[in-house]
């Protein structure tokens, strides 16, 4: 039976997503439903449900992730760019494996809705 995490197939490229970058361990993909001119996922091939669920031998892993995030948002011609982790169903969590949006291309307001 394949993996019923939407995220880890497209890890493992079961389903398709439209990738701006991939190594062994971390995956970036355009959100398929953008809330600004630039936004993008990128994931660690880990399962993790979330940040709430992130150990100490993720660490390396999870600054991997917001360093390529970053990385990938300046090679998109977005120098300034806003990171968002979604921690739980209240926070706006609807995909449980761990992703990072990267936001970037218009003005973000403080606080987030
Ligand atoms: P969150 O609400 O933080 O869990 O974010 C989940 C994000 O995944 C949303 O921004 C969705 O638009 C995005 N998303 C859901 N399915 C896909 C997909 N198949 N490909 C790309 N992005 C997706
Ligand atoms: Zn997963």
């Amino acid at each position: 039976m394949s993996n019923p995490c939407l995220f880890c197939r497209i890890a493992s490229g079961e389903v398709p997503a439209k990738k701006l970058h991939e190594d062994d361990e971390v995956v970036a993909f355009w959100d398929i439903s953008p809330q600004a001119p630039t936004h993008f996922l990128v994931i660690p091939k880990k399962h993790l449900s979330g940040p709430g669920a992130i150990l100490s031998e993720d660490e390396a892993l999870i600054g991997k992730v917001v360093r390529i995030g970053a990385q990938l948002a300046r090679e998109n011609g977005a120098e300034h760019c806003r990171l968002v982790l979604n921690n739980g169903a209240e926070a706006g969590q609807t995909v449980f494996h761990l992703h990072l949006h990267v936001l970037a291309g218009r003005a973000m307001s403080w606080p987030p809705g």
